[in-house]
């Protein structure tokens, strides 16, 4: 299947020269493009298209490229979800109300080839990158099952977003378009594990959007061990480039640092945080670590958190503890790997 004969997923300009292509008028496409970005589940329901238009576009094009597969839901109201594509594969999506917002959290690509060694998505190794209409349609998916459209979108799913660009671009455009979702571009937040060229190139399609970014440790030595991507891009060349991307957009980094208890967590591990983030504009969030696996990367005790957020404070850092959400049905960070075992 190309992302062509999917509907999801097309630009209005697309959609207008793809119903153009079949003697229809251009303005067929602003009307296609309204249907397709709401919670609408049938080519069928979509009432001002002339008939013979609606059963062309059921025979000849895929409505969503993604399917409701399973629906997990945590005491805390987070809901996962387990989604089929197209040819199979299966990805995951997170669904999190809060009182003031709601969010979805979407996957980029079927697994990841970034190899951190506390995720599970890496540890289930890499199959493809997704479309941009499997991206956009995980928020359509969601929001069919809840109802309404997400205030804010997180890609903090399956892959690596920066790995899959020209698929986040064009699905950042659909997602932020008033033809679109018209989600706002406040609300989008894209995390990465450091890829430098796809920061350089989030830079230049000036964007304002929040940018996240997994760090996980302060020193080369102990980020190269968790994360092989610091041995191609060490932490001059990313904070840098970070230092670059805040000077061009103004914007604030979002810095995540999952602390692993006696890895990452002590007083030392602390000051070299503060050391290396001096002056940049940016907000740390810390994660408890998530284990997804006996013995390595156990989680520090709520205590030592405390410490550890008490230092930086006291560092200069802006910084807060991410609220763990869906803890219960492995919906959690890093949790997410696109194979349910039955429960
Ligand atoms: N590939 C991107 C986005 C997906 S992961 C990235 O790495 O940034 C979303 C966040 O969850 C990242 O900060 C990631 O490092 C973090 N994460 C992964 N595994 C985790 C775990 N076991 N516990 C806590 N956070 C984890
Ligand atoms: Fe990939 Fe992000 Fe997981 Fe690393 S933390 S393996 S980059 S999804």
């Amino acid at each position: 299947m190309s992302s062509n004969e999917t509907l999801v997923g097309q630009t209005l300009r697309e959609l207008k020269e793809l119903l153009v292509s079949w003697n229809e008028p251009a303005y067929r496409g602003d009307q296609l493009a309204r249907w397709l970005y709401r919670p609408v589940a049938s080519i069928d329901e979509m009432s001002n298209l002339p008939v013979e238009l609606r059963d062309r576009l059921a025979q000849e094009m895929v409505h969503h490229p993604c399917m409701i597969q399973t629906v997990r839901q945590s005491i805390d109201g987070t809901r996962k979800y387990l989604l089929a594509l197209g040819d199979g594969q299966l990805i995951e999506s997170v669904f999190i109300p809060e009182t003031d917002r709601a969010t979805v959290c979407i996957s980029t690509q079927v697994g990841c080839q970034m190899g951190c060694t506390f995720c599970a998505t890496g540890a289930r190794g890499f199959a493809r990158n997704l479309t941009a209409g499997e991206i956009v349609d995980q928020i359509l998916q969601v929001a069919l099952d809840v109802g309404s459209i997400p205030t804010n979108v997180v890609y903090m799913g399956m892959g690596e977003p920066l790995a899959n660009f020209a698929a986040l671009l064009k699905s950042i455009e659909i997602i932020n378009s008033p033809w679109g979702l018209n989600i706002g571009i406040r609300q989008i937040t894209v995390s990465t594990c450091g890829l430098v060229p796809g920061i350089r190139r989030l830079q230049e399609a000036g964007l304002g959007l929040t940018l996240a970014v997994s760090l996980h440790a302060a020193d080369d030595e102990k980020r190269s061990r968790i994360m092989p991507i610091n041995r191609t891009f060490g932490l001059d060349e990313l904070l840098q480039t970070l230092h670059g991307y805040v000077r061009a957009t103004n914007r604030r980094i979002t810095i995540e640092y999952a602390l692993m208890a006696g890895f990452n967590d002590t007083k030392e591990d602390a000051r070299s945080l503060i050391r290396i983030l001096k002056g940049l504009l940016c907000h740390v969030n810390l994660i408890p670590v998530n284990p997804i696996q006996k013995g390595i990367h156990q989680r520090p005790q709520s205590s030592e958190v405390k410490k550890f957020l008490s230092w930086l404070q006291r560092g200069g850092l802006e910084v807060s503890i991410r609220k763990e959400r869906g803890g219960d049905i492995e919906a959690a960070c890093g949790q997410l790997k696109g194979q349910w075992e039955e429960t």
